[in-house]
């Protein structure tokens, strides 16, 4: 078709493409209306250490249910809250939820300590820390519970107001997590600019530990390197016995993945924390006194 504004133009209209912009844009109304509305929930993955699969915390996802489409994954939506600055709304739903939990069960004597997810856009904002400390305090959260779990990519980000919003955290008690580790790009000399706590190591080179044995060297390269910088590594997205035994072989402190278990909301996880103290506790007497 001519443009009436470009008459020189031919412009090609690829329905499918304005199909994905419209859909688009009616989930980034979407998104705004369910944040608005508080209809977002947040699930919990366990991790387990490694040596004997005790709580090692759990890892907060957010999920979204919406009203026509049904499940809509974060893989999908994450992006759209990112590129409309949704994001910053979304994040402190997270936070606050995920801090309102960990402050419960921490009433109720379980210390369990929870992993957030953050996006480059949140951490980009000067007041970020503030407002993280803020919710944090508000709930009477723990803040040693609490994880910041970042993207490789951003890790390496040269703005220095990451570096320093990220530093307040980590000074009021807060840890730093590096999360898909070994999939970013790797500028690894940046890695030495802040201190972390924990870097999870991506499900992309867990899934082939099993098959590749230069898969298993990458790992292991990776484990001496967080554990030179005290990190403690975590193997995320372990689906078989197979992978945990590896990653655990290698040195990995913390096991997360359906292996485990997959994400729970709050009542299921502590049922399913129960169930394993429970059998694990079964397993000490047996040892003790035989079957
Ligand atoms: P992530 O932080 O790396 O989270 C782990 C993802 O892997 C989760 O997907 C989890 O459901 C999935 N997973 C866990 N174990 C396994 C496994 O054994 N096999 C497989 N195939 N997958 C496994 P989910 O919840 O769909 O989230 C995808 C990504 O979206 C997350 O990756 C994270 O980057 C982002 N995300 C999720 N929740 C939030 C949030 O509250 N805020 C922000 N900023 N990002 C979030
Ligand atoms: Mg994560
Ligand atoms: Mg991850
Ligand atoms: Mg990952």
């Amino acid at each position: 078709a001519a443009s009436p504004a470009f008459p020189d133009c031919l412009i090609i209209y690829d329905s499918g493409l304005m199909q994905d912009i419209k859909n688009r844009d009616g989930l980034e109304q979407d998104l705004h209306q369910a944040i608005a509305d508080r209809s977002l929930q947040i699930v919990y993955q366990p991790k387990v250490h490694s040596s004997d699969w005790s709580n090692a915390g759990v890892e907060a996802l957010v999920r979204w249910r919406h009203p026509t489409r049904g499940e809509v994954s974060p893989g999908d939506f994450i992006p759209i809250a990112e590129a409309s600055g949704l994001i910053v709304d979304l994040g402190m739903f997270v936070m606050a939820e995920a801090a309102r939990q960990c402050a419960e069960w921490s009433r109720q004597g379980r210390l369990i300590g929870v992993s957030i997810n953050v996006a480059a856009g949140q951490v980009a904002r000067p007041d970020f820390a503030d407002k993280v400390l803020e919710i944090i305090e508000l709930n009477d959260c723990p803040p040693t519970l609490v994880t910041i779990e970042i993207t490789e990519t951003m890790a390496h980000s040269n703005n220095n107001r990451f570096v320093e919003q990220l530093h307040r955290l980590r000074a009021a008690g807060l840890k730093l997590a590096i999360d898909d580790f070994g999939i970013g790009y790797s500028n690894l000399a940046h890695l030495a600019e802040l201190d972390f706590d924990a870097l999870k190591m991506d499900r992309s080179l867990i899934s082939k530990l099993e098959t590749s044995s230069r898969t298993v060297e990458v790992c292991r390269a990776i484990v001496n390197l967080g554990k030179a910088l005290g990190c403690k590594v975590v193997a995320e997205g372990v689906e078989t016995a197979g992978q945990a035994a590896a990653a655990s072989k290698l040195g990995c402190d913390e096991i997360q993945g359906y292996y485990v278990s997959a994400e729970l909301n709050a009542a299921d996880y502590i049922d399913w924390q129960d169930r394993v103290e429970a059998t694990s506790l079964i397993r000490t007497v047996r040892d003790i006194f035989g079957e």
